[in-house]
């Protein structure tokens, strides 16, 4: 029955609104090619934190993919003001190894995650099934 299965129930999660920020083009195509996430729905990029935060402002994500070192803002930063603006985001770091200790920073700003640079289809799927299942949304 049509109406039956508009019900909402366990196996009609709604889905999740993701941003991709980072200053590279190349990495953000690779992050929204390789999504193999049915919940999750690329709502809008950026391409440095000030980007980012004028995005978030005017749709809120409930899932980011932020890069560290971008111009105008970095990741560090713009993951402080997007905690603030909405404390139950989750914040997956994608990041090049050399900048773990500022991703570790970004961590303590309030990301939930982090992966490194260079990343496989399968890492970049794995990361943000972890963050996912740690908020509970995924089983
Ligand atoms: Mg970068």
């Amino acid at each position: 029955m049509a109406l039956a299965s508009a019900q909402p129930g366990p196996l009609t999660k709604r889905k999740l609104k993701l941003m991709i920020c980072d200053d590279s083009n190349i990495i953000r195509r690779k992050i929204e090619r390789e999504l193999r996430i049915d919940c999750l729905q690329v709502i809008a990029t950026a391409s440095n934190g000030k980007q980012a935060i004028e995005a978030f402002r005017k749709e809120p994500a409930d899932v980011v993919t932020m890069d560290i070192t971008m111009p105008e803002m970095d990741g560090i930063e713009c993951v402080e003001h997007l905690v603030k603006m909405k404390p139950d985001v989750l914040i997956l770091v994608i990041s090049a190894l050399s900048d773990k200790a500022t991703a570790i920073e970004a961590l303590k700003k309030g990301a939930n995650g982090f992966l490194c640079k260079p990343f496989t289809d399968r890492q970049l799927t794995e990361a943000l099934e972890e963050l996912l299942r740690g908020a509970g949304n995924v089983d």
